[in-house]
């Protein structure tokens, strides 16, 4: 596993509309070994294998992640904030932070009180950040409305092969569709194969929208992390027993292309990698949502890396799930061919 990429991502902040640093990234990285690497007017960088074969697959990680946005500096010098995405306001108090400004990063800490810490409805008008400053006149002089604000943890490797990270919505994603995609050409993949590290996911997947027009796939997959149910305060009975090390997860639901699926699982089989799945009722809440709308339409499914604890500061994910998915999109992209009819019958 490419570890010096993966750290890269999660080293590089992207709150939604600020993602450039991840991109960059990936379009140094991509550059390496794609046939093409493209930047749309969003910013979505998109590594292209084959770019001359018209039936392609996309597929797309989300580079942006959740966080706050300065909103307004109180007199006291104290940074007000509104949130981006769908983060829990009950996880800032008491943390580190890092605000992401014209003139480099500043630090900061999130206020706690002891009203704070036990109000369990609070709301991101409640956070307040102290960077050190004793007047708005002296944070003014740094921080600007609209700079982003993100947690100040680190990734670390835990015991066996897990990892606890931010950002692993969906940084990994990201890792794994360029991951996968190389390795597709390595195995000598003849289908145009696109992997795509998509803007704005967390707020409306409008990068998503951008990229697979331009694109027009013949099939879309988003490959993102979903709800782990294998620790405490969990209910697989809501969507899914998901463990995790128990393999990438495929969803099953109305939107979902059957069809896909099926080719998914095939080339699971022939791998011998275990799935796991999880439904959902209509929307899947990923950039697989808004790539299926453009065109004359797009097939789609999802596939999944098992996450503990999402949208928190320490997101916990097995690197053995992130490897067997990438098998499993290079098998599939392998498997494929130009000719493959998607129909249910007929
Ligand atoms: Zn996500």
């Amino acid at each position: 596993m490419n570890k010096e990429f993966l750290y890269k991502l999660l080293s590089a902040r992207g709150v939604s509309g600020s993602e450039m640093p991840v991109e960059k990234i990936v379009y140094e990285y991509a550059s390496q070994f794609a046939d093409s690497v493209d930047v749309d007017v969003m910013g979505s960088v998109t590594a292209t294998i084959n770019p001359e074969i018209p039936f392609k697959v996309m597929m797309a990680g989300h580079a942006d992640e959740i966080g706050l946005q300065v909103t307004h500096i109180e007199s006291d010098g104290f940074l007000r904030v509104a949130k981006i995405g769908g983060i829990y306001p009950t996880t800032y108090p008491g943390h580190k932070v890092r605000i992401e400004t014209k003139s480099g990063t500043i630090y900061g800490a999130v206020l706690i009180s002891r009203d704070l810490a036990s109000d369990a409805n609070m709301g991101a008008d409640k956070i307040r950040i102290d960077i050190g400053a004793a007047s708005a006149e002296e944070a003014k002089a740094l921080v600007s409305i609209g700079d982003t604000v993100t947690f100040d943890t680190d990734y670390r490797e835990l015991l066996g092969d897990r990892m606890t990270s931010r950002a692993f919505d969906d940084r990994i994603g990201v890792f794994v569709v360029m991951e996968a995609l190389k390795l597709a050409k390595e195995q000598g993949a003849v289908i145009g194969a696109s992997a795509t590290a998509s803007v704005g996911e967390e707020v409306g997947a409008f990068g998503a929208f951008f990229s697979a027009s331009a694109l027009k796939p013949a099939i879309g997959i988003a490959v993102d992390v979903t709800w782990a149910t294998d620790c405490p305060h969990t209910d697989p009975a809501n969507s899914g027993d998901v463990k995790l090390g128990g393999g990438p997860v495929l969803c099953k639901g109305p939107g979902i292309a059957r069809m896909v699926n099926e080719c998914i699982e095939a080339s699971a089989d022939a791998l011998d990698i275990k799935l796991q799945y999880e439904v959902s009722g209509g929307r899947t809440h990923t950039d697989g949502d808004v790539i299926t709308r453009t065109g004359n339409g797009v097939p789609f499914t999802v596939l999944s890396i098992p996450l503990r604890y999402m949208h928190s500061p320490a997101e916990v994910l097995s690197l053995s799930d992130v490897e067997k998915t990438i098998e499993l999109l290079a098998g599939f992209l392998c498997d494929c061919s130009a000719n493959m009819d998607l129909r249910p019958f007929g």
